[in-house]
């Protein structure tokens, strides 16, 4: 059997220049990096935009995953082929992969089998140096704090109250915590701090959900990176860093135009983490895929109860956007995990599992209901799924009012999911979507969280200390109570607790901190362990990966 990597090599890529041409964009709003990706000039772009059409939005989410991931990507890229493949002009648009885990345990992040982005090495690794911009601009705020408190603190800085860290787009567990600016009087004043991976960066989130250049600087420059003794918020702005930011990421916030493996127009610009932060790519990209295409599918990072309710209630409320159609990816195998079998079974037969894991999979069907957009089912198949586990995850579906259909879009490429194509744009061009985000601006942010825990984790109650429901209380006071929460929590499970898998119900939700992300524009609320940055595991991928004389890489995946 042919791996990833040499699928992709294979495929014979159209030049970037020709794919843009398939899209209507002229030859002078093309930047190429290199034969096979460009940059897309975004004043070109915003005048399309300003012509008013708009296709029509897909969203791909999944049922809650086995930790190898369920084939989102894979099925957002197989369901994009196919619409095109049936004649639909699509426009496909995913997150940028982080170079951390590709050396670690998950892989990349371009898709599977004959449904993949390309060319995977390089969108896998630097691609065009979107995170090495975010980072420079995360780490230049992060030198001018410590600088203004070298030179003198006039902004009257707490040093134990600097919450701004640093980052680097790498698994590395040594720089979690880090006592920093030891050495000497001229290397400032000691204080612990610590790294987190890039795509945890609210740089990141911020490029992500931009309008424009303008926006970005004004949002840059609303981060609360410190507070006074008195506890008054420090801002990027007031230590005039947003603009020297916004230079840094001037390139880095045009989208990344690349194609699938059949030749089809593709937009992976930006990669936010989906607990911290809200799991999708840009507003910029989904924006202009909109203006292109009458198509646009794209992927929600993590299971429905995180990735789908992030782009629901911030993603699309920000930006004003109206999804028609959600495809929930399933497998049998996560069904089997969520119906209690462990992880070296699942390639074993075991219909019941099936039956009992399915709860999961209408809990996520009921969610994505709420919000006013039907659903479609996307049976991602593997060679191990018997006729009787697929029959099961049919009728269930079925059972629950949405259709559900077997794709083998990883094995086939964009034929294996015709039928799903189909489906999916018959319910968008049907137009019955009414979305609604689950709660209103003005609830209170506690209120906000409870709504989360209660409707779509369907849990008793969120729970707080009263030093976190104060610290709300602090931020709703200075003016931040009309934002959006986005809630961490594991992606195992609807609670926070890993290990409590398929439809679990009676359990509470503890926030176990706060943070203000007030530049990308949402209060994170903590619930449970979260890690914002990853460790290797025993045996990384990386000492698998090489490069040979002819600069063939090998090993990635
Ligand atoms: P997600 O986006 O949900 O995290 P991906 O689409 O990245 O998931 O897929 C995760 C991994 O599973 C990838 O390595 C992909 O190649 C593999 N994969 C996806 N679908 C299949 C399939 N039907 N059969 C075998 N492997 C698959
Ligand atoms: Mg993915």
């Amino acid at each position: 059997m042919q791996t990833d990597i040499e699928i992709a090599r294979a495929a014979k890529l159209r030049p970037i220049a020709h794919v843009a041409d398939a899209l209507g964009i002229p030859e002078d709003a093309v930047e190429p990096y290199g034969r096979y990706k460009a940059k897309i000039a975004l004043p070109w772009l915003r005048a399309q935009e300003e012509k008013g059409k708009r296709g029509k939005l897909i969203l791909v989410t999944a049922i809650n995953p086995t930790p190898a991931g369920e084939g989102k990507t894979t099925t957002s890229v197989g369901l994009a082929d196919a619409l095109n493949r049936t004649g639909r002009k699509t426009v496909l648009c995913l997150r940028e992969p982080s170079l951390g885990p590709c050396f670690g345990m998950k892989g990349g992040a371009a898709g599977g089998g004959f449904a993949q982005v390309a060319p995977m090495e390089d969108i896998n690794l630097h691609f065009t140096g979107d995170f090495h911009a975010i980072t420079s601009a995360h780490n230049l705020l992060a030198a001018m704090i410590d600088n203004h408190i070298h030179w003198g603190n006039a902004l009257g800085i707490d040093v134990r109250r600097v919450m701004w860290r640093r980052v680097l787009d790498m698994n590395d567990r040594a720089l979690r915590d880090v006592v920093q600016s030891i050495g000497g009087t001229a290397n400032g004043f000691p204080r612990e701090s610590g790294f987190d991976i890039t795509v945890a960066s609210e740089v990141m989130a911020i490029l992500c959900l931009s309008e424009d250049l303008a926006d970005m600087e004004a949002r840059l420059g609303r981060i609360v990176v410190a507070y006074t003794r008195d506890r008054k918020p420090i801002t990027a702005r007031d230590l005039k860093a947003d603009g020297a930011m916004a230079v840094l990421l001037a390139q880095a916030i045009q989208p990344n135009l690349v194609q699938t493996l059949e030749g089809n127009p593709a937009f992976v610009h930006g990669g936010p983490f989906a607990n911290i932060a809200h799991g999708c790519n840009s507003v910029i990209a989904t924006r202009a895929a909109l203006s292109l295409g009458d198509y646009v599918v794209t992927e929600a990072g993590f299971g429905a109860d995180l990735g789908a309710e992030k782009f629901f209630d911030i993603k699309c409320r920000q930006a004003g956007l109206s999804p028609e159609a959600v495809v929930i990816v399933a497998t049998v195998r996560a069904l089997k995990m969520n119906g209690g079998v462990a992880k070296a079974d699942l390639g074993k037969e075991d219909v019941e599992a099936v039956r009992r894991g399915s709860v999961n999979l209408i809990r996520h069907i009921e969610n994505v209901r709420q919000f006013g957009v039907p659903a479609v089912v996307a049976i991602n198949h593997f060679v191990t799924d018997s006729d009787a586990e697929l029959q099961v995850l049919r009728e269930v579906a079925e059972a629950h009012g949405s259709q559900a259909i077997l794709c083998r879009h990883w094995a086939e490429g964009g034929a294996g999911a015709v039928e799903l194509a189909e489906a999916v744009a018959a319910i968008a061009d049907m137009g019955a979507a009414q979305f609604a985000p689950i709660y209103d601006d003005d609830l209170s942010l506690f209120d906000k969280i409870n709504t989360i825990a209660t409707r779509i984790y369907r849990a008793e109650e969120a729970v707080a200390d009263p030093s976190v429901r104060a610290q709300l209380d602090r931020w709703e006071a200075a003016g931040y109570g009309h934002l959006p929460v986005c809630l961490a929590k594991t992606q195992y499970s609807f609670s926070t607790d890993p290990a409590l898998l398929g439809a679990p119900t009676g359990h509470v939700v503890p926030v176990r901190e706060v943070r203000l992300a007030a530049g990308a524009g949402f209060v994170v609320a903590i619930c449970g362990e979260i890690m914002t940055m990853p460790g290797l595991p025993k045996v990384p991928a990386a000492e698998s990966i090489r490069i040979d004389a002819d600069g063939v890489i090998e090993g990635l995946f």
